[in-house]
């Protein structure tokens, strides 16, 4: 059988990026039948600085988000990683099998760390506690976005490394990436880049959170090019592309047809049109996370839930792991 997992930073109110790239699938695999995890993951968001009290906003934050987005949380587990500390004790067991050599070049650390001056240990082992979270629950599938494929090889990298010491224990995950257009939404202002929650410039990017106002001056913003057709061209216009791509992934229109529709807009025009869809689209799901953030409790009960069944589930596959390193078995 199938088993899913995922998880999200509470580093911020979730974009567009998010949305489509793993939220969107998350919410289908559980309809179409199949349990997912959904780890917020806030051992992750500690590898850079994060003030306690801001970090529990954005925990209440983002569970209120996928509960609103359509996550079930009688269907799927819904939990808060640091609740579980078999995730920090797995992934100690994979340091000792990852080489530094590997981690030195995965994008994510290079794009996070290029600012700072001194680099947190944490940033770099990042992806050994993220391959520790999915193996964990002997996950089979991952759906992500593109930013973290390479992380996922490395999960299936050390699932084999530790099966060939230890002897069969891990599924090989694989990662589930959604379609050409949703996996990976671009920067407003930089559109060679990816939209993401920690950017410092949030004009970068489109939170479903976002009053209609702040939605249509961002996108009123967006950066794009010197030309005001409106054309498709994923590699050479980055910029209106990728707009292109936020309307067909709302509307479910190819970027063809919205191109035909606005071939007498300037880009100028073409902005204010897709606000007015954006701005519709998100509208619901706004109100819907803005009534359940007001419902602490309720939240929290969700999530001492959601740990109480990841916890039994983890329990399983952590007690053969340190039969297999420790030779518990062999007393
Ligand atoms: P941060 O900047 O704090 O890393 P983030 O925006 O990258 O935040 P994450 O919580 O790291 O968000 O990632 C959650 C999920 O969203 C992951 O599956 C990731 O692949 C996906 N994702 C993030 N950004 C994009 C994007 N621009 N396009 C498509 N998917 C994305
Ligand atoms: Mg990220």
């Amino acid at each position: 059988p199938k088993r899913i997992f995922s998880g999200i930073q509470p580093t911020g109110s979730v974009h567009l990026g998010n949305y489509f790239g793993a939220i969107q699938r998350w919410v289908e695999l559980q309809n179409s039948g199949e349990a997912v995890l959904c780890s917020i993951a806030d051992l992750h968001s500690i590898t850079l600085p994060q003030d306690p009290q801001k970090l529990r906003e954005n925990v209440m934050l983002i569970t209120a988000t996928l509960l609103a987005c359509g996550i079930d949380f009688k269907k799927s587990i819904l939990f808060e990683q640091s609740k579980v500390s078999m995730h920090t004790e797995l992934c100690w067991v994979l340091c000792t099998i990852t080489t530094m050599a590997r981690l030195a070049h995965l994008p994510q650390f290079k794009e996070k760390s290029e600012s700072l001056k001194n680099v947190p240990l944490g940033l770099f082992i990042y992806p050994v506690l993220q391959a520790a979270d999915i193996l964990l629950y002997k996950a089979t599938h991952v759906p992500v976005g593109q930013d973290q494929a390479q992380h996922i090889q490395l999960a299936q990298d050390l699932a084999q490394i530790f099966n060939r010491k230890f002897g069969q224990t891990f599924p090989i995950p694989h990662a589930l990436i959604s379609d050409n257009r949703s996996q990976k939404i671009k920067s407003l202002r930089e559109p060679t880049k990816k939209m993401s929650k920690s950017h410092t410039d949030s004009k970068s990017r489109l939170n479903i959170l976002d009053e209609p106002d702040v939605l249509l001056e961002k996108i009123k913003k967006s950066v794009t090019d010197f030309t005001s057709e409106i054309t498709y061209e994923p590699d050479k216009r980055q910029g209106v592309s990728n707009l292109i791509n936020i309307h067909s992934l709302f509307t479910g229109k190819t970027p063809e047809e919205i191109c035909k529709e606005a071939a007498s807009l300037n880009t100028g025009q073409y902005k204010l049109l897709l606000a007015d869809i954006v701005i519709e689209k998100l509208s619901p799901i706004r109100n819907n996370i803005l009534r359940l953030t007001k419902e602490p409790a309720y939240l929290n009960e969700i999530l001492k839930e959601g740990a109480d069944r990841a916890t039994e589930l983890a329990t399983n596959c952590w007690t053969e792991v340190i039969g297999k390193v420790f030779g518990n078995d062999l007393r």
